[in-house]
């Protein structure tokens, strides 16, 4: 049993501490479960109209509080003003979008002799949502309002570093009318609350976004439960540019595909390969696209590119970019704050470990390759499958590379991968199970199938 502990929580432009929160003990989350669990039987009772009216409201109440949300997220995460609104706003949305699944939640009637058989979609119960930081908003809400919606309760274990605005909106969700102790938020360690909450019994399923390692450490512990786990892990996702691409185009998006939330970003675009013929054109154009990004104070409406979240991330980040890497260098603010300029590696050994290993902050490698099955291979050479883009003319060639690169979120001629109305998740290490999408609800219930027999 851990003793009662604190955690400071640090804005990473300035790192001066903005607040300090509860840290949750194994007897806090067993407390929380049994009150989540009691909740859970009375809202998974109430009539789906009544529980998708409460969901709209709590939509509604985030849409109002959007300003709020996101200057705390500008606080504690570092974030751009402009994504952080983005963020809240995505929180609203996905509440919106399971609030109109509660009563389409449907079975299914199936064709079965001297009888009616029907599938029912039960809830699973209590549901533990173990979030990170570098999307504390929107990856809190992937799990939490679809299982609301399908009639479950959740507890949410938001990261060490950015608890604060998981923690307004367990109040927010008061405010809203959604019943008490139905929605709980747990701030804590993740060795100490996230894992009472994976171990915990009463707990039916375990949503993780986070690093490939604690993904499988949690695997295994579920494992010996039979306990439903969905992970959403790391990705080193490839943008594959081909010489029939409109390159313009290309470059110009490139920079914020790995740049955006400073890199930190599961389906960052972090290895730009280039077809041979027109590689140094790419660079060429790409270079001033990188050296005219905006780093800097996140609560500036022009900031492009905030700082890194942490301490100890920024010396992750570093440990992949020796000072004379051969590299195209943006800019980044010099004294307090995780500070890292954008940078694109060129010259890079393919099999390097800053070709293939998620670096989560803002670097890119760029590789050249000769022809599609080169690319191909290239894009398939990690242990990573969660997104990628293809850049080109030809349709065909879209269709065949898209079908060919082992990845869960591809996009053509551009580098969208996450709608909360379309699935998303990982191949290979990157993942198992799919969050959003017309199936989330599914994902938080159990399927009975009944047969009644109509025999006289
Ligand atoms: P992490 O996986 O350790 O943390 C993610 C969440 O899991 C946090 O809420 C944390 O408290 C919790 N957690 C940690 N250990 C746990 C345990 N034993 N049981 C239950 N919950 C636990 O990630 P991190 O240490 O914050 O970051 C390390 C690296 O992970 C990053 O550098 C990055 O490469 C990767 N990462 C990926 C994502 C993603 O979206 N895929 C998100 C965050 C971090």
């Amino acid at each position: 049993m851990s003793e009662p502990y604190e955690l400071d929580v640090l804005n990473p432009a300035t790192e001066e501490v903005v607040a300090t929160v509860p840290g949750a003990t194994p007897a806090d989350v067993d407390a929380a479960v049994a009150r989540a669990a009691a909740a859970q039987r009375v809202w998974s009772a109430a009539a789906p109209a009544d529980r998708a009216r409460v969901l709209r409201r709590f939509a509604a109440v985030v849409d109002g509080h959007i300003g709020e949300l996101a200057a705390l997220e500008v606080r504690e995460a570092g974030h751009t003003v402009g994504n952080a609104r983005w963020e809240a706003g995505n929180v609203r949305d996905l509440l919106d979008y399971a609030a109109g699944g509660v009563e389409r939640l449907n079975g299914r009637q199936i064709p079965v002799p001297g009888g009616l058989d029907i599938t029912i979609l039960e809830p699973l119960g209590v549901i533990g949502v173990i979030a990170p930081w570098n999307f504390p908003m929107p990856i809190a809400a992937w799990g939490t309002a679809p299982a609301l919606a399908a009639g479950n309760a959740v507890i949410l274990k938001p990261a060490e570093t950015t608890p604060l605005t998981a923690l307004r909106l367990a109040e927010l969700a008061l405010e809203a009318g959604l019943p008490e102790h139905l929605f709980q938020v747990l701030s804590g360690r993740g060795d100490i609350a996230g894992d009472a909450l994976v171990r915990h019994p009463g707990v039916a399923k375990i949503v993780f976004t986070g690093s490939t390692r604690t993904g499988k450490q949690i695997m295994s512990l579920c494992a010996g439960q039979v306990k439903r786990v969905t992970l959403e892990l790391g990705g080193k996702s490839p943008n594959i540019v081909f010489a029939d691409a409109d390159l313009e185009k290309a470059v110009a998006a490139a920079p914020m595909s790995f740049l955006d939330n400073s890199g930190q970003d599961c389906c960052a675009r972090t290895r730009i390969l280039v077809q041979r013929s027109v590689h140094d054109r790419f660079l060429e154009l790409l270079a001033p696209a990188i050296e005219s990004v905006v780093v800097g104070d996140p609560a500036d409406e022009r900031t492009q590119m905030g700082p890194l979240i942490s301490k100890s991330q920024l010396e992750k980040v570093r440990s992949y970019v020796p000072d004379d890497a051969q590299a195209i260098r943006g800019s980044a603010p010099a004294g307090p704050g995780f500070w890292f300029p954008p940078t694109v590696l060129t010259g890079v050994d393919p099999a390097c470990p800053a070709a293939t290993e998620e670096i989560f902050g803002p670097v890119a490698a760029v590789l050249p390759f000769d022809d599609e099955a080169d690319a191909i291979r290239l894009a398939n050479a990690t242990d990573y499958g969660l997104s990628g883009s293809i850049w080109t003319r030809d349709v065909g060639r879209a269709l065949r590379v898209s079908g060919a690169v082992s990845a869960g979120n591809l996009s053509v001629n551009s580098h969208s991968s996450v709608r909360y109305w379309t699935p998303f998740g990982g191949y290979k290490s990157s993942g198992l199970g799919r969050e959003l999408g017309p199936d989330a609800l599914t994902a938080f219930t159990e399927t009975k199938n009944v047969f009644i027999s109509t025999e006289a």
